[in-house]
């Protein structure tokens, strides 16, 4: 590489003013530019608060009594219900009783409401199921699940699970004399409140709900029987007012005829908006990972309903107490779930499993009504970094994409949703790598 003579030192001269002019103000420029920056991560985490239950005092009266069993569940004299505790055991005698007080009575060939999970000594303790007999011809069962279980001492403390998933328990409480109070009642109703769903449980033979299917009370019928599992698991936490009144209905789409069922029914001051269970499972460069009970029902071809508010940065941790959950939400949700089964009952007794099914429409709805407000540094979820921001700016327009008319759908689209729900699902989590997805 040739080279120039370097040019001999000068005297200074007035042209040599405009460039340090200029550099003075590159730098003025950069340190504004890092000033904003700093500016704005401090404005992320501290300038949109974290939402908990204490910004949502209750007013409705059913409110009162799902915080009452959530209190109850996740007092730390149950030590987090930990599976072969005497907690676990004392919160399955409280369900029973629960149920006795609601009318709702055990399945016949069970003798109780307490199912072994095994036999025939059963160490970790049992499920708790409830039963609703159908009225007249039956059209089949619907199983109302939700776990009891939680995960007690651990190296952080205590872990009373009032969101995970006291809550869910309180929920299904709520929404039964409803469902005691409906006639014509087509289908019956099987309450489980399922044990074991924790590590290291999930996923083996000896989670409570693979137990519930291994050994289906005999009233039930087999599993063809069963007709739709609702599932609900983490339902009352809150962290984002945009989804504070939100809950995901996951899976609907595994099943012909449910998405018009569940998006018909309706209640006041709930938003039930839907997601395919994959943008739940999908994590981008994963293997795909369920996440409840609702996994064994779909295993075996039942049609199933996952819902959940999503988790919190409260989840799984010693911060999972009843103070921090959303009670109105909770109160319309019991309503919902008895407006479905009523729905369901209504309607012509149609649903079959599709494991295929898909409906990109819905859940590209969902996520652009999320990413609308996440987008908006105003609304913005807590703890969204400027890089996570812009990645949030790609995800709403390729959502925006979706949306134009004559869309056909790719799976680009598929993936595209993944991530997308993945980042708002890891921000409301406030999980620290959001913006690597
Ligand atoms: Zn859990």
């Amino acid at each position: 590489m040739a080279s120039e003579p370097p040019p001999a030192p000068s005297a200074p001269d007035p042209a040599a003013k405009a460039p340090s002019k200029a550099r003075s103000r590159r730098r003025r420029t950069i340190a504004l530019v890092l000033l904003s920056i700093v500016l704005l991560l401090a404005l992320d985490q501290v300038g949109v608060r974290e939402l908990s239950g204490r910004d949502f005092p209750s007013s409705d009266p059913l409110a009162l009594a799902l915080r009452a069993r959530v209190e109850q569940l996740a007092a730390p004299a149950w030590g987090g219900r930990v599976p072969g505790s005497e907690g676990n055991a004392a919160a399955a005698r409280s369900l029973a009783d629960a149920l006795a007080a609601a009318n709702v009575k055990p399945f016949p060939s069970l003798g109780g409401y307490l199912a072994p999970l095994s036999e025939p000594t059963s160490p970790l303790g049992h499920n708790v199921l409830g039963w609703i007999p159908p009225e007249g011809e039956s059209r089949g069962t619907i199983v109302l699940g939700a776990h009891f279980d939680h995960l007690g001492m651990t190296d952080e403390g205590l872990l009373l699970g009032a969101d995970d998933n006291a809550a869910a328990v309180a929920v299904l409480l709520g929404a039964l004399p409803s469902i005691l109070a409906q006639h014509p009642r087509p289908y019956g109703v099987a309450v489980a409140f399922f044990n074991t769903e924790e590590s290291p449980y999930f996923g083996t033979p000896r989670q409570g709900s693979q137990r519930f299917v291994a050994a289906l009370p005999r009233e039930i019928g087999g599993l063809s029987a069963v007709r739709l599992a609702v599932v609900l698991d983490l339902i009352g936490g809150v962290v984002w007012r945009p989804t504070a009144d939100t809950i995901f209905a996951c899976g609907a789409e595994k099943a012909r005829g449910l998405p018009a069922i569940v998006d018909g029914v309706r209640e006041p001051g709930l938003d039930v908006r839907r997601l395919g269970i994959h943008a739940v499972e999908n994590i981008p460069g994963y293997v795909p990972q369920p996440f409840s009970d609702y996994d064994v029902f779909r295993d075996h071809g039942v049609p199933f309903l996952f819902l959940s508010s999503g988790r919190t940065p409260r989840y799984h941790r010693a911060s999972d107490l009843p103070e921090t959950l959303h009670y109105d939400r909770m109160a319309r949700t019991s309503r919902w779930i008895a407006g479905l089964v009523a729905a369901l009952s209504a309607a012509p007794p149609a649903l079959s499993f599709d494991p295929r099914g898909e409906d990109f429409a819905a859940e590209r709805d969902t996520l652009r009504y999320a990413f609308g407000a996440a987008a908006k540094p105003w609304t913005s979820i807590p703890g969204t970094s400027p890089i996570t921001w812009a990645r949030i700016l790609g995800d709403r327009s390729r959502l925006e994409a979706m949306a134009e008319p004559g869309h056909t759908w790719t799976p680009e689209d598929a993936r595209a949703i993944e991530r997308a729900s993945f980042r708002l699902q890891c921000l409301l989590y406030r999980f620290p790598v959001c913006f690597t997805l």
